[in-house]
């Protein structure tokens, strides 16, 4: 309290309105409307907090600043030019290096302290470095398997969630141990090198599928670290910014737990996203029937209703703006076009609103899951545009399939449908889709972006 007491007004100031920003930018980022607003919000909060900091008379030497200001740097702008696709493994990796930091605050701080360190401070301390050590090593994990660096797949083996809780366990134990003895030195390196073997452990067992929800879950522990660091270095700024991101974070993974129909603790110790054996394989030799962008153009153009179902695919090919040229073409012949959207379509949660509204298709065409799947049996053609898994009817009626109960998009219920993609490979799950083989179904093989684009110059040359 003395430190905040004896702090400048002017950063003071700085601080709270650094807060204030933060919040009000997580309020805007909730509409796509006000989003881009919540965006600047969000980087002039943090470059007052950052600016404050630096104002503070405690520090005595600017020259570690400059340096690690040109080291994040040369990290930092490479990470925020990655694809849009490529976002979720590159959150995880901002995660891991938030993390690392926290980590090694914490330790400098133990150091500084010795043994005279409150019970208090020694808690949160330690509080800091375990959700730390484990995020650090948890999102690096996550990171690799997102960029397929590291196996995709669950490995799994006998007692391992009492391998792993055990090893929680353990270093809560040197926790209690060390407040309530904190000269007891030696342990401290037991309560980071734990924890870091915990994040592998704890990342091992879960699939590539369900890595986007983990993500959000290490987003979650980074913020409650950070918030922690605030009780031990006494920042209210701190304190605040890491309860909102733990929060946000949290919330985050429920939705997404929900959207696809799992429990929490399902995606945390289930093994989910494991490869299927080819069990489905007897689907491969099934018939499909598939059509030219020509009949394809010649079919939108009949049809009075169409839901576009964009997926992963289209945000691959970076078709958005050749769909915003088909949604044009369709709608100035008199076509009503809506966008069926699915919370996890893509590879990550709003994926499809981002691309949508970079493409300035209006918000109001966007319909979410359940106002699409009433209108799907009124509606003409469905138009799946590199979607897959979030369109799988076995979700709804094969109980031995990995994503049954997941709420789904229910194209089949519209008259017919047509699916945009290059071949028969599954999507992220890896199952097959018995949508393809329907009667009403009609593949229209090829990459997204020049496929739509074929449709789209199909209806310019019939127009005229
Ligand atoms: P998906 O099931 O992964 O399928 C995408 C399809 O796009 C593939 O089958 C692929 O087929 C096709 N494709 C790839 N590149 C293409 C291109 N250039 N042109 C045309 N098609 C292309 O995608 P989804 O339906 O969007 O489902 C998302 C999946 O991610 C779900 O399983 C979901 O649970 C999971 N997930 C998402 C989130 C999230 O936050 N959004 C979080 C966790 C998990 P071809 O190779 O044959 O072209």
């Amino acid at each position: 309290m003395t430190a905040l007491l004896g702090m400048n007004p002017f950063i003071q100031v700085t601080y709270l309105v650094a807060t204030a920003l933060f919040i009000l930018a997580l309020k805007w980022l909730s509409s796509p409307a006000t989003a881009r607003h919540g965006v600047w919000a969000g980087e002039l909060g943090m470059l007052l907090a950052v600016g404050g900091t630096l104002l503070d008379r405690g520090i005595v030497d600017y020259r570690f600043i400059a340096i690690g200001l040109v080291l994040g740097s040369i990290i930092g702008v490479p990470l925020g030019m990655v694809h849009m696709t490529a976002v979720p493994q590159r959150t995880a990796l901002s995660h891991a290096f938030g993390a690392l930091c926290v980590t090694l605050v914490g330790t400098a701080e133990f150091y500084l302290q010795g043994p005279a360190i409150s019970g208090f401070t020694m808690s949160v301390l330690s509080m800091e470095i375990i959700l730390g050590s484990l995020t650090f090593t948890g999102s690096l994990m996550a990171a690799g398997k997102l960029e397929e660096i590291l196996p995709q797949r669950p490995i799994t083996y006998k007692g391992q969630n009492f391998v792993n809780l055990g090893l929680l366990a353990i270093s809560i134990v040197i926790a209690v141990a060390l407040v309530l003895h904190p000269e007891m030195r030696y342990l401290f390196p037991f309560m980071i090198g734990i924890p870091l073997v915990f994040g592998v452990m704890m990342i091992v067992p879960i699939g590539g599928a369900d890595m986007p929800t983990v993500i959000s879950l290490m987003n979650s522990y980074a913020g409650l670290s950070a918030a922690a660091m605030g009780f031990v270095l006494d920042s209210k700024l701190l304190i605040i910014a890491g309860a909102l991101d733990g929060a946000s974070g949290f919330i985050l993974s429920v939705n997404m737990s929900k959207a696809m129909n799992r429990s929490f603790t399902n995606v945390l110790f289930g093994a989910f996203g494991e490869v299927q054996p080819k069990g489905s394989a007897a689907h491969e030799e099934l018939p499909v029937k598939s059509a030219s962008a020509e009949e394809a153009a010649g079919i939108l153009a009949a049809a009075g209703k169409v839901i576009i179902v964009p997926g992963y695919g289209m945000a691959v090919a970076q078709a958005q703006h050749k769909v915003r040229e088909l949604y044009d073409a369709l709608t100035k012949r008199g076509v009503d076009v809506k966008f069926g959207i699915h919370p996890v379509a893509g590879r990550m949660p709003g994926h499809m609103n981002v691309l949508l509204a970079e493409a300035d298709i209006p918000y109001d065409k966007l319909l979410d899951m359940d106002e699409a799947n009433a209108e799907f049996p009124q509606t003409d053609v469905a138009l799946v545009i590199g979607a897959n898994d979030v369109t799988n009817p076995a979700a709804r009626s094969d109980a031995g399939s990995p994503i049954f109960g997941m709420p789904i998009l229910d194209v089949d219920k519209a008259r017919t449908v047509m699916v945009v993609k290059r071949g028969m490979s599954p999507g992220f799950a890896g199952i097959d889709n018995p949508l393809y083989y329907l009667d009403k179904t009609l593949m229209l093989f090829g990459d997204a972006k020049s496929f739509v684009n074929d449709v789209v110059r199909e209806l310019a040359g019939s127009h005229h």
